[in-house]
């Protein structure tokens, strides 16, 4: 069953055109990884599935459970359960981590959950991400480290539950231990109604989420896409391997 439909989406940044008639199907509890060289899109792509208004859609279709969302905005988008780390500003003073959960929670389902049950929860998933659980009053990324940031994201992935995980570079910056934290809790809170886009230029992690398929992006565009061995192959050759249209 598919989640998420593009059709040869064309996408344009500040005047300049990045995305070229990209095509891409992700299904219902699919982890597709995307790799690709620097400047090829893969942010662009994220953000345009999300509905960054920075990122302006000058043709083609994105089809979220068969409804055509090409035109909704961010928060709309939200709503229907996509999600992209790296959505929210970097640093919020006076709005502690417990608060900001919370409140997203709120709004998206519409309803306040209960104190207790958040707490327990939000215990409960600190460790998880082998978080102290004084983080939950600190101000949110306030002087974080740059892998206290990745886990807060999927501290929020684990409370909003989406149905689309988008992670733009989740790894990058991550210590040995740390990706391996963040790895192993991104697999463990995946359920199968989940799907997940990752962005990634490392084997590493794709060996702890084992993607179903892996995909290349290069100017603009889809242009190859197989299965895990394909990252295996890209490691080693490189990305003319694919540029070269084998
Ligand atoms: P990737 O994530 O694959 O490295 P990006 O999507 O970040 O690629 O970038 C693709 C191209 O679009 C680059 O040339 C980049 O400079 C440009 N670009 C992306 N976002 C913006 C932006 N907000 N403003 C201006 N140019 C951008
Ligand atoms: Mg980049
Ligand atoms: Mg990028």
């Amino acid at each position: 069953e598919t989640l998420l439909e593009i059709k040869d989406l064309n996408v344009e940044v500040e005047g300049k055109y990045i995305l070229k008639g990209l095509n891409l199907t992700i299904k219902k509890g699919e982890i597709h990884a995307i790799m690709g060289p620097n400047g090829g899109g893969k942010s662009t792509l994220c953000n345009s599935i999300m509905g960054n208004p920075k990122y302006r859609v000058t043709g083609g279709q994105i089809l979220f459970e068969g409804q055509d969302i090409t035109n909704l905005k961010v928060n709309e988008r939200a709503k229907k359960g996509i999600f992209l780390s790296f959505q929210y500003p970097e640093e919020i003073p006076g709005i502690t981590v417990d608060n900001f959960i919370r409140t997203s929670v709120n709004v998206m389902t519409g309803q306040n959950v209960p104190m207790l049950q958040f707490a327990k929860a939000m215990k409960n998933t600190l460790e998880l991400l082998d978080m102290n659980s004084e983080y939950r009053n600190r101000y949110l990324n306030v002087g974080f480290s740059g892998g206290e940031k990745k886990k807060t994201e999927i501290l929020q992935m684990a409370f909003l539950k989406p149905k689309l995980v988008m992670l733009d570079e989740i790894d990058s910056g991550l210590d040995i231990d740390a990706l391996k934290v963040v790895a192993e809790a991104v697999k463990k809170l995946k359920t199968e109604e989940m799907s997940i886009l990752i962005v990634t230029h490392y084997n590493r992690i794709l060996d702890y989420l084992e993607p179903d398929v892996i995909s290349v992006l290069m100017e603009g565009k889809i242009v190859k896409s197989g299965d895990r061995n394909l990252a295996k192959i890209l490691e080693e050759k490189g990305y003319d391997f694919v540029r070269n249209g084998v």
